[in-house]
């Protein structure tokens, strides 16, 4: 098997990458580096079958070898990423799965999407199944994202009716662990470097928004597991248990147990007040449900950033 994986060098696609390299699988990572990690791939280069290009993938991508995968993992991820980069955000979820599903059409290879909660917009039906169409600003901040992954969503679905590619579509609900960029800007990585460093945790509006959260070890076999298997329609794969912010905010204190206080600050517009995946597809087809909850997780992510910023201090002090 040899399979190419976008996005490799940003947090998810790395842990997918080493999932399949695990795996015996070739892979080939394609990454322009606009919010992943030189540090990721480094560490995937020390694989004797990982090899990077360096690419936009919203430029098409010429590649010699036999495929037999395309994981279109390429997009900016955080809001705060982005929001910074809506053009590039809108490009690669447009013109970025345009090209990804073209190498997948030229090499007769299967075909995964990474999808997203976000297409369920601020939901009106709750918990989410796939079956719900979703509640989306098209025009709002958070469009730029949220309405990429749904024309992404269309035209894999347009290439499997009318080419024939062998699409899978999974959407990803809010996922955590090791290799998150400190600075991304997400919650879960806001919340620990912020205790961990002892400054305020940032609470966006009055902390009663929910979000369910995913261990990376867990997503990455949903999506794995998806990827071998029959299912063309999309599948949600999450962690089922909802937490408000707050609460996170107070296992987050719990398990470094920092003295950090809580700050808030205005809720970004259109931020989504509830999210929790309904996984009964999951279960049913893919026989996977998570299996770290929200504490345990957190303390398989803690060291990481620990060492993240020993590093950055360790730097900081040498300059
Ligand atoms: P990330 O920002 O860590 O990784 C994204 C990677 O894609 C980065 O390495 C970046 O450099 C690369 N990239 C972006 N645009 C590119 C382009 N035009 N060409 C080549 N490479 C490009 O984000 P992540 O959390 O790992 O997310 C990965 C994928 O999973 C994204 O498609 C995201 O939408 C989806 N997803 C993630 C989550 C989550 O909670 N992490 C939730 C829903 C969906
Ligand atoms: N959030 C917060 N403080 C932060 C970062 C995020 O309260 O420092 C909130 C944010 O407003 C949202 C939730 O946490 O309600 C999840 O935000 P994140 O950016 O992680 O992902 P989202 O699910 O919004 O894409």
């Amino acid at each position: 098997m040899r399979v190419l994986i976008t996005g490799a060098a940003g947090f998810l696609g790395s842990h997918l990458a080493e999932r399949c390299l695990e795996a015996d699988y070739e892979v080939i990572g394609v990454d322009n580096f606009i919010t992943g990690s030189r540090d990721n791939a480094a560490y995937l280069d020390t694989f004797a079958g990982f090899r990077l290009i360096e690419h936009d993938i919203s430029q098409p991508l010429f590649v010699p070898d036999e495929i037999d995968g395309v994981l279109h993992f390429a997009s900016p991820a955080s809001p705060v990423d982005y929001l910074e980069l809506p053009i590039q955000t809108l490009k690669v979820g447009s013109l970025g799965t345009h090209n990804a599903l073209g190498l997948a059409l030229a090499k007769e290879a299967r075909f995964l999407l990474a999808s997203t909660s976000e297409v369920y917009g601020d939901p009106m039906v709750h918990p989410q199944p796939e079956t719900y169409w979703g509640n989306v600003n098209p025009i709002g901040p958070r469009g730029v994202y949220d309405e990429a992954k749904r024309f992404a969503e269309a035209i894999t679905m347009a290439y499997h009716t009318y080419h024939g590619v062998e699409a899978r579509i999974a959407r990803i609900f809010n996922t955590y662990g090791p290799r998150m960029r400190p600075g991304d800007g997400r919650v879960v990585s806001n919340f620990i470097v912020q205790a961990l460093r002892g400054d305020p945790l940032t609470i966006y509006g009055d902390g009663s928004q929910t979000r369910s959260f995913c261990y990376v070890k867990d997503e990455v076999e949903g999506i794995f597991r998806l990827f071998h298997s029959d299912r063309v329609e999309p599948v949600n794969i999450g962690n089922p248990n909802e937490f408000t912010i707050r609460q996170l905010a107070d296992t987050v204190l719990e398990e470094t147990r920092s003295s950090s206080e809580l700050q808030t600050l205005p809720l970004p517009k259109d931020d989504p007040k509830v999210r929790q995946p309904d996984i009964s597809v999951a279960r049913d087809v893919l026989d996977w449900e998570p299996q770290i909850q929200l504490r345990e997780g957190i303390q398989r992510t803690l060291p990481y950033f620990q060492a993240q910023l020993d590093k950055y201090d360790a730097k900081a002090r040498t300059i």
